[in-house]
């Protein structure tokens, strides 16, 4: 990083060209810790396999949250999935195993995040999104991304202080509808016609 009066100003890249910026966000990753896991030889995959009970490979340990590698049926993957909503459903998943209950119906991922005056809440993973859609007024703060497959099938919904299409979107990704970009952007098409 190179900078003046405690300010970036530019990265040097190790072939000497400088790409200069006035802010650098430094992306680090994460790495689940399997290591106990691992030491009593429960399978893990970048993280620890788990099923739908948030079972590991052995039947009588449960993993949750975080450090776990778990199945998302509606988009045939596993993944670590890391968010509150996430290790709540899988604590629902683990706690109804455990006590012989029928297994808590499936979630659709979601997260949120408020940031100052804007509130972010994305449904749905954008996978083997083809397109994206607005569907609001970004200068105005308040709109919707819809991330689209080839066929059209809503994948993810990622919406900035729009709680409706945030809302919408859950129960058009959960329905598998198939939408045109066309009939998204159109605000005069209420969220409830594109949901039904
Ligand atoms: C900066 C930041 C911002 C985030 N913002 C959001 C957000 O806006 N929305 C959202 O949904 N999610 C957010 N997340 C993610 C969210 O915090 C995590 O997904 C969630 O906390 C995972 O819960 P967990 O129980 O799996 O793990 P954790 O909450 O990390 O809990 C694990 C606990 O285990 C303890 N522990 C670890 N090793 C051991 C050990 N060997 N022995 C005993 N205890 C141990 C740890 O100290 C910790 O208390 C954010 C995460 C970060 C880091």
């Amino acid at each position: 990083m190179e900078g003046t009066d405690g300010t970036v100003t530019g990265v040097r890249l190790a072939d000497g060209r400088l790409i200069p910026c006035d802010a650098a966000l430094i992306g680090v990753g994460g790495v689940a810790n399997e290591e106990l896991a691992l030491e009593a030889g429960i399978a893990c995959d970048g993280g620890i396999l788990v099923d739908l009970a948030a079972r590991t490979s052995d039947p009588d340990i449960f993993a949750i949250g975080d450090c776990t590698r778990r199945p998302l049926p509606l988009y045939n993957r596993t993944m670590r999935l890391e968010s509150v909503p996430n290790a709540l459903e899988q604590a629902k998943q683990a706690a109804s195993a455990i006590c012989g209950r029928p297994p808590p119906a499936p979630e659709i991922p979601w997260f949120w995040s408020d940031q100052y005056d804007l509130r972010l809440q994305i449904v749905g993973i954008p996978f083997d999104a083809a397109e994206i859609v607005v569907r609001g007024d970004i200068a105005a703060g308040k709109f919707a991304l819809f991330h689209l497959a080839v066929d059209g099938i809503v994948q993810a919904v990622e919406a900035v202080n729009a709680s409706t299409e945030f809302m919408g979107g859950r129960r058009i990704i959960q329905r598998r509808r198939q939408l045109t970009a066309a009939r998204i952007a159109d605000m005069n098409v209420t969220m409830q016609e594109l949901a039904s």
